[in-house]
């Protein structure tokens, strides 16, 4: 049966991809048909591998993405890869317009001597092991050391320096993977140093994120004096440009350095200006210590407050090493991609040939892939409205992809002849049930499945 409604495909189950699904059932209502493709059996992307296991409320938006997801118009196709399963030229045959919401599931690198030793990782793989990501479940991280460096002071870096000095009581509130619950209520690490590289007026993180961690059950935080005290340069645009928000930050931190040691079984200790600049391996390749350098803070021609190394080294001792600079998007194929910054080609939205400027008929994108590993869950909302603002443009002037065969009975025989153990939304309800019930048994929100076997088998489907 050839469908008369405008036919999307969007490729990741993210919330950028939900954002888009919902605002084209907002414009188009039942006129409209959404296939949303993951290579993931189960959707929410970074809301279920991403967001900390503690923090249960931010996932709560689950239930706006299930009532887009109930729309007669919309079908899941999970543990459906693009470029494996599914490719470009499947696609043009079917739908009128196609979206890349895929996400950003790679990691920056810092580039120093020692990054790939064993015990030093990406925090982006901790984060996604933490999270029950079924590619990273088999992963280990040894937690048997007394002391971790976290690097960069973003949102992630706060989160996995709290989760490892949650309490049992606390790891148990959670939807923490079993696995890691399992790792981190044997963990010995007792310390977790957090490394910025500019000063608490650059700090990435957000404040209800940093004033969490100086409320832990059983951590102290500890902030050096010194380095809490803002440089001249940024003292100067505090005091002249400076937000609310940005002055209260700066009020919590030099708060912590006032703090005295509560004594509790952990400690946090945040440092500014001071970056890593060589990771040392022992005898067999592990991670046992770290070079450190102090910065100063410079104002580059552009206005902008940088860092730069001052002649100052100290040498620490660590165990672990989490790298969390910063999330990176990857390319999939035949879609103009910008190595440098880890996004697609596109302007407002809009899929674009980079060589000729010229955009491509039908093809959008959305979510960090399209402007970049930043903001909160939220933000994806505005930035799939621009995008699919632009795709009801285009569609009204009749600038859309021509499909041979816009059939769903179609793209279901395709996608089940290439990928038999396909995940419906119907599957994803069972599975979420069943973590449910799983979780409501031992007394926690959910256990998670971690496997595409496990799901599998759970579904009575080998
Ligand atoms: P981020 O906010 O961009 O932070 C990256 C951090 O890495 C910054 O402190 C940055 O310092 C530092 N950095 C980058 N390159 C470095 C280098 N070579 N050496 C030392 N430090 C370096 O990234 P993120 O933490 O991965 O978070 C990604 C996005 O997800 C953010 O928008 C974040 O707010 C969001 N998120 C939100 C939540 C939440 O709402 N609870 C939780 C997790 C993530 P500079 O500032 O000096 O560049």
């Amino acid at each position: 049966m050839v469908s008369k409604s405008l036919r999307v495909a969007i490729i990741g189950a993210g919330p950028a991809g939900f954002y888009c699904a919902g605002q084209l059932f907002k414009e188009y209502s039942d006129s409209v048909e959404v296939d949303m493709f993951d290579r993931l059996p189960v959707p929410f992307g970074l809301v279920r591998f991403g967001v900390a296991p503690d923090h249960l409320k931010i996932k709560s938006v689950t239930k706006l993405y299930e009532r887009i997801a109930n729309k007669p118009g919309f079908r899941l196709w999970g543990n459906v890869e693009f470029g494996k399963h599914i490719d470009l030229e499947d696609l043009r045959a079917n739908y009128h317009c196609i979206v890349f919401a895929y996400g950003a599931q790679g990691s920056r690198s810092l580039s120093i001597p020692g990054e790939n030793l064993q015990g030093s990782h990406a925090a982006t793989d901790f984060v996604a092991w933490y999270n029950g990501h079924p590619d990273y479940s088999k992963y280990t991280f040894d937690l048997s050391v007394d002391t971790a460096v976290v690097v960069g002071i973003g949102n992630v870096a706060i989160d996995v320096a709290r989760i490892l000095c949650l309490t049992k009581e606390e790891l148990l509130q959670s939807d923490i993977a079993d696995h890691a619950l399992d790792a981190l209520l044997q963990s010995g690490v007792r310390e977790v140093v957090l490394l910025g590289r500019r000063g608490p007026a650059q700090a990435a993180f957000t404040n209800p994120e940093i004033k969490e961690l100086g409320d832990l059950q059983d951590a102290d935080i500890h902030v050096v004096d010194k380095e809490a005290k803002l440089d001249i340069l940024s003292r100067q645009d505090l005091d002249l440009n400076g937000d609310k928000m940005l002055v209260r930050k700066v009020e919590i931190i030099q708060d912590f350095a006032e703090r005295k040691y509560n004594n509790k079984s952990k400690v946090i200790r945040m440092r500014f200006l001071t970056s890593p600049v060589e990771i040392f391996g022992n005898g067999s390749g592990k991670v046992s210590g770290m070079r450190l350098v102090k910065n100063e803070i410079y104002r580059t021609d552009q206005g902008a407050l940088k860092a730069r190394p001052k002649d100052v080294y100290e040498d620490i001792s660590v165990g672990l090493v989490l790298r969390s600079v910063g999330y990176l998007g990857s390319a999939v194929p035949d879609i103009p991609f910008d190595n440098e910054s880890g996004m697609i080609c596109n302007s407002q939205g809009r899929i674009l040939n980079p060589e000729t400027q010229e955009f491509l008929t039908g093809m959008y994108t959305c979510g960090w892939i399209k402007r970049g590993p930043t903001g909160v869950i939220g933000t994806n909302k505005e930035d799939s409205i621009e995008s699919v603002n632009c795709l009801i443009e285009d569609v009204k002037s009749g600038k859309m992809l021509k499909p041979s065969d816009p059939s769903i009975v179609r793209i279901e025989e395709l996608v089940r002849s290439r990928q038999p153990d396909v995940f419906t939304f119907m599957d994803w309800k069972q599975i979420d049930n069943m973590e449910i019930d799983k979780g409501s048994l031992v007394g926690r929100p959910r256990v998670k499945f971690t496997s595409t076997s496990s799901m599998l088998k759970a579904l009575g489907r080998n």
